[in-house]
């Protein structure tokens, strides 16, 4: 990475056992602004000791003060964490726009978001209930409880940093667990600097600490560890295997989110005015960076060449530049590697044979790592562009004749992430959604979320669910308690 003058640097520590600290070996990086890039940030570099003491002082919150904390005890503070969030959301932003590169305005959305996920899943901390068995065998009853399952390593990647710490954060404070966040390498601060709101709010320390670290290492050691009971990982599907591996190694539960290669379908009878913008939003937004980007368009035959011409036309007016201006829609990709990868699938898109606009492709007269909203034609589903995630703003559009056919290339793909519908026919919207390996389906919209409503891939996309009822439930465990009811002995030789 590269190096400006050493005092212009924002200087972030670890936040351990309720500190901010060095790291354990005194020893620090710098992290890249993706649009000047230079650095911007000095940041601690955490080391495997680091997580050893991030893990030991989880375990003793859980067993401490934390442990015994009644659930609208842990609801306050969340609330109170929401609050500060909410405060600095300016600052939040702010620093997301910085490490990532997100448009301001993108990453401020993304700040009130965070809020929004820490009250809702306040909110469940005291309805944490079991269940009750009266008939469960005679002379017995029975009761289950739900208790948090310990200590949680969370493993976060570039591309949304905050919002994706605050699917795991939420849900796993509100059981009662403990966590170790582990943001990525490429963007560590705002995980940093949201542990200044942390400590503000007045949780009790070792609840949540923050371990970054340039070498992936650390992030192996974490989900390796036999002090963590709960890998949380946002990442990339080859990444994902790994970690999955590593955390059953020591049978800690695993939830994965991980990558995709959504499809759009839009049908022949679709407003195209409104499939447009959803399609834009869909695969342009945060310049295509996001793990549901709907990069596989496939149209009606009778819309293609129509829908290709308002795509293109609308693309041409999306505006890039400088993340921190208001005025701006898309700003630079968010890593060199990253924009590395983009523009040798757009070469291989070329060379394969696909129309790519001149108004598309790379744009290094803006900046460095900045790539132009690109609409591809005269695509395949066999072209490397259109199989491989992409995480970059370019699109193609594949024509289909029937239903059955659109359906069929819909789900040719090894991920099931997300899914777009575009028609006015609400029958043939149910239908299809019925029939689309995604965990997500978006009729007539796109990008939307709640802290609410499920979210998660089938196929290669991952495993569990984050968010909604399903994420709690992936955060606590159940115990089943017996009471014999009756006062003689058993015949100890039979099972009861
Ligand atoms: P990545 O898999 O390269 O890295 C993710 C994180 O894993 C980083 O923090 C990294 O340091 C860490 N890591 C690397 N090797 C590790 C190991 N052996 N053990 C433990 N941790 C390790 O992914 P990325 O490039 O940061 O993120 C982009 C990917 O994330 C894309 O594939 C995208 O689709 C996916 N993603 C998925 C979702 C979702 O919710 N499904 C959301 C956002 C991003």
């Amino acid at each position: 990475m590269t190096t400006t003058a050493p005092e212009t640097l924002t200087e972030y520590q670890l936040f351990i056992d309720g500190r901010f600290v060095p790291s354990s070996d005194g020893s620090t990086y710098e992290s890249e602004d993706p649009y000047t890039c230079a650095s911007w940030a000095r940041i601690a570099d955490g080391t495997t000791a680091d997580v050893d003491r991030a893990v030991d002082a989880a375990r003793r919150a859980l067993s401490g003060e934390w442990g015994r904390m009644p659930g609208k005890e842990r609801a306050r503070l969340m609330r109170r964490l929401a609050d500060i969030v909410e405060r600095e959301s300016g600052a939040l932003a702010d620093v997301e726009t910085r490490d990532n590169g997100k448009p301001f305005r993108d990453a401020n959305a993304q700040v009130a978001y965070v809020a929004d996920w820490l009250r809702y899943f306040a909110g469940h901390a005291d309805k944490i209930e079991g269940r009750a068995f009266s008939d469960a065998h005679p002379n017995f009853f029975a009761y289950t409880v739900r208790q948090p399952v310990g200590v949680v390593g969370a493993i976060l990647p570039w591309n949304a940093p905050l919002i994706l710490l605050a699917f795991k954060l939420a849900p796993a404070l509100a059981a009662g667990c403990t966590f170790v966040a582990k943001p990525s390498e490429f963007t560590p601060a705002s995980a940093l600097a949201l542990a200044a709101c942390v400590e503000e709010a007045g949780f009790p320390p070792g609840v949540f600490n923050v371990v970054a670290g340039s070498s992936r290492a650390v992030g192996a050691h974490l989900v390796a560890h036999h002090g963590v009971d709960k890998v949380a990982f946002t990442g990339s599907t080859a990444t994902g295997i790994a970690v999955a591996q590593a955390a059953l190694g020591h049978l800690a539960a695993v939830t994965l989110e991980l990558g995709g290669k959504s499809p759009q379908l839009v049908f022949a009878d679709a407003d195209l005015d409104q499939a447009t913008n959803g399609l834009i939003a869909g695969v342009f937004a945060a310049s295509g960076q996001f793990c549901t980007a709907g990069s596989r368009i496939l149209v009606h035959r009778d819309v293609h060449d129509e829908l290709a011409q308002r795509l293109r036309s609308r693309a041409e007016q999306i505006r890039i530049g400088d993340p921190r201006d208001p005025e701006i829609d898309l700003g630079p990709i968010s890593t060199g590697p990253q924009y590395a990868r983009v523009a040798e699938l757009l070469n291989s898109a070329a060379a394969e044979g696909a129309g790519v606009p001149k108004s598309g492709g790379v744009a290094p007269e803006v900046g460095r790592y900045f790539v132009r909203p690109t609409v591809l034609t005269d695509v395949t589903l066999s072209m490397q562009v259109m199989r491989e995630e992409i995480f970059g703003p370019v699109v193609g559009l594949i024509p289909f004749d029937t239903e059955d056919e659109a359906v069929a290339m819909a789900n040719d793909t090894p991920y099931g992430l997300a899914a777009g519908i575009w028609t006015r026919d609400v029958r043939r919207s149910h239908r299809v959604a019925d029939r689309l390996q995604a965990g997500t389906v978006w009729v007539n919209a796109y990008r939307t979320n709640s802290p609410g409503v499920p979210f998660g891939g089938m196929k290669a996309s991952g495993l569990g669910r984050e968010n909604g009822q399903e994420a709690l439930d992936s955060y606590l465990e159940t115990k089943s308690v017996w009471i014999e009811l009756a006062d003689e002995s058993r015949d100890p030789f039979r099972i009861g």
